[in-house]
């Protein structure tokens, strides 16, 4: 698609590019009406898909969100949850244990923590997710590992690490067990 046609399917979703156009397949950064940068692909938003996860996600990705980590013996799981949300309870009711949680200010902050433990295990560690997604019926396969690859209190200094870099020494950690390793 021409360049300026792209800018009017962009702006017409309520998106103003902030950069070049890259391809339609390729994250183009752009400001929705609502405020807040985000990186749709123009493919999607053709579509109505994606365009701004601030205005179209039930996850408070501009207030208070917590990381959370939660094992059931065989293997761990990051994830991230509003703060009210009844997210450990659904890990619960299938047997998984809450290890510990750290609120962050933003949602934001909680996502971009997540997927850099997802790229340290991935991509660094080169560990695969412990479960197919269809073994878990409340979601988030794709954010386990075995727990003999990494330990609870591992993935937690590497977070606290992370936090260090960003300049946060004093995150609030709510640790539900002792993290043993
Ligand atoms: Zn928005």
């Amino acid at each position: 698609m021409p360049e300026n046609l792209a800018v009017a399917t962009f702006v017409e979703a309520g998106l103003q590019p902030l950069e070049e156009y890259p391809g339609s397949m390729r994250p183009w950064r752009a400001a929705h009406t609502c405020g807040g940068v985000v990186s749709p692909t123009l493919s999607n938003v053709r579509v109505g898909r994606g365009i701004c996860r601030y205005c179209n996600s039930s996850f408070p990705f501009a207030s208070d969100a917590d990381l959370y980590m939660v094992e059931n013996g065989t293997a761990i799981k990051i994830g991230i949850s509003a703060p009210e949300s009844d997210r450990l309870s659904a890990h619960r009711r299938q047997g998984w244990r809450h290890l510990w949680s750290i609120r962050l200010p933003t949602g934001d902050d909680a996502y971009n923590l997540e997927q850099a433990v997802l790229r340290w295990w991935r991509d660094e560690l080169l560990f695969p997710p412990a479960y197919p997604t269809s073994a878990m019926p409340q979601e988030g396969a794709t954010e386990t590992v075995l727990a003999e690859e990494v330990s609870p209190s591992e993935v937690l200094t590497f977070v606290l690490q992370r936090l260090e870099e960003q300049g946060v020494s004093n995150p609030s950690i709510r640790m539900a067990v002792p993290v043993l390793d």
